[in-house]
């Protein structure tokens, strides 16, 4: 067998969750200088560009969210692979070992995190044969909250601020146009979107997915895909959704399309949405021996350079500085567009510790406390532990249950990204509380915000799901609802919707 296999994807593996591409790099840094200084949008492009930095020097997980790892792997005729998708499966779970991919795989029914990333249906591992006699192996990681915001659309479609959409190129405009103001800052804009035009429902989604691998800066060779792709950039950012939803110049980095035949009956458009933290790398590896030939994507004899010449959240002397437990008074006080460095202690929840809430009274005093949307990579060193990687989670999966729980138990800030709907509005009003939205993907950054893990409860629910006490200091983060009504997320969502009308398709 081939002596080198397993360790040349276990560092395909740890590279493509800790180093960005070169391409999308590059996206980010013209992002960040299209953003004029002190805006919001600045803001958290200046984070997240510490953040890329700080992943890369450390060798640590990009994002918390390592997400779906999907293999494209080509072989030569007559490889053996049975005998790959086994190593493949063993680098995942030594990489998960090691804390560069976090426990993301669960069982379905009884919410059970397998705990090394296999499962059914995990990894994603998709073999083709070719005529080459070297082996190509190329992997996405894709996070969760990218992926909740993909789209299908089955046309002609009604679309809001868009009408009809045809079976026709400009229906299929406006199906791309309407899924990226729908994902808003969701999906931790700015992201980029694999597209397919035809195809079923299945090879469709799937199609979509594969174009994530093309570069950014790769120019489609069907001229009428060109165009389409071309025509999409020149509009889209006129959304002004910007980074994280903030508003912005910049709300995508890329639009790639491609396109399958179709049922006669059928005219699927599918929406592949991916985030800023847009990781995909490759590399060729010899047949004989498995050894790394070459990388995709990157020239490992080109260092990297950083995105920024400064390490620090940059402050401008107008943050507000609060310290758990809050009082109702200090929460009030705040309004939409305030940036906070929130001190003291704090703790994660998801979806699972939402869920027992509900049920359950809380393992810990909730009374002016900071409930952190966050499913962090934590490692055990001795008897303690260490969060690795801790960004914030899209918050809008709480929406059923966040308004009862801050009225049950006092909560007073929820923390996470992409905003919250009316119910959690109306609760915020309500009872005195405030939703902070932090950069989402911004794990490396916010990490090191965490000074001590003080404790965990329901362990049992597995580590990203797990209710975490935190000691955090100095954690920025910008408040998006406030407690009088206001929600930056409704104004930018009704703004941006008023610029896809007249856009004009
Ligand atoms: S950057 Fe945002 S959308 Fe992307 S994987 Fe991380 S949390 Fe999910």
């Amino acid at each position: 067998m081939l002596p080198s296999f397993f360790d040349s994807v276990l560092q395909l593996i740890v590279r493509t969750s800790t180093d960005l591409p070169p391409d999308v790099r590059a996206a980010m840094k013209h992002s960040l200088i299209s953003e004029p200084e002190g805006t919001r949008a600045s803001q958290a492009l200046t984070i997240i560009a510490q953040n890329i930095d700080l992943a890369a020097d450390g060798e640590g997980a990009i994002c918390q969210d390592t997400g779906m790892p999907t293999f494209e792997v080509h072989v030569p005729v007559g490889a053996n692979q049975i005998w790959m998708r086994q190593q493949i499966r063993e680098a995942v779970q030594e990489a998960t070992r090691r804390g560069k991919l976090r426990p993301n795989s669960v069982d379905s029914i009884t919410g059970k995190n397998s705990g090394d990333n296999l499962g059914p249906g995990t990894p994603i591992i998709h073999f083709d044969q070719w005529e080459r006699d070297d082996i190509e192996i190329k992997l996405i990681l894709k996070g969760g909250g990218c992926e909740n915001t993909n789209a299908q659309y089955a046309l002609p479609v009604e679309l809001p601020h868009l009408g009809r959409a045809d079976r026709t190129l400009d229906g299929v405009k406006k199906c791309i146009l309407h899924a990226v103001w729908n994902a808003q800052g969701k999906g931790c804009s700015p992201g980029a979107v694999g597209v397919c035009i035809g195809g079923d429902r299945t090879s469709g989604y799937t199609h979509a997915k594969e174009q994530l691998f093309r570069t950014l800066d790769d120019v489609n060779q069907d001229s009428r895909l060109a165009e389409l792709e071309a025509s999409i950039m020149s509009s889209v950012n006129n959304l002004e959704i910007g980074p994280m939803g903030f508003g912005g110049k910049v709300t995508l980095i890329g639009c790639k399309v491609g396109v399958l035949n179709r049922l006669p009956a059928s005219f699927f458009v599918s929406v592949a949405y991916d985030c800023w933290a847009f990781r995909r790398l490759g590399v060729v590896l010899d047949a004989a021996s498995g050894a790394i030939r070459s990388w995709m994507y990157r020239d490992p004899s080109h260092p990297i350079i950083p995105m920024l010449d400064q390490a620090g959240f940059t402050r401008t002397g107008r943050e507000i500085a609060l310290t758990s437990p809050l009082t109702e008074e200090a929460v009030r006080a705040l309004k939409v567009g305030d940036v906070v460095m929130v001190s003291g202690r704090m703790f994660t929840g998801r979806d699972a510790v939402h869920s027992y809430l509900m049920k359950n009274p809380p393992p810990v005093d909730l009374n002016g406390s900071v409930l952190y949307h966050c499913g962090p990579v934590v490692v055990k060193e001795g008897e303690t532990w260490r969060v690795t990687a801790a960004g914030p989670t899209a918050s809008i999966r709480e929406e059923p249950y966040q308004g009862e729980i801050i009225k049950r138990y006092g909560v007073r800030v929820v923390i996470g990204k992409g905003g919250m709907g009316a119910r959690t509005l109306a609760a915020l009003k309500e009872h005195g509380a405030v939703y902070l939205n932090a950069i989402g993907g911004a794990a490396q950054f916010y990490a090191r915000a965490i000074k001590k893990v003080d404790g965990v409860s329901l362990m049992e629910f597995g580590t990203p799901e797990a209710m975490w006490h935190l000691s955090v200091e100095d954690f920025p983060a910008i408040v998006t609802m406030d407690a009088h009504g206001n929600s930056l997320h409704k104004d930018i969502e009704q703004e941006s919707g008023a610029h896809l009308e007249a856009i004009g398709v």
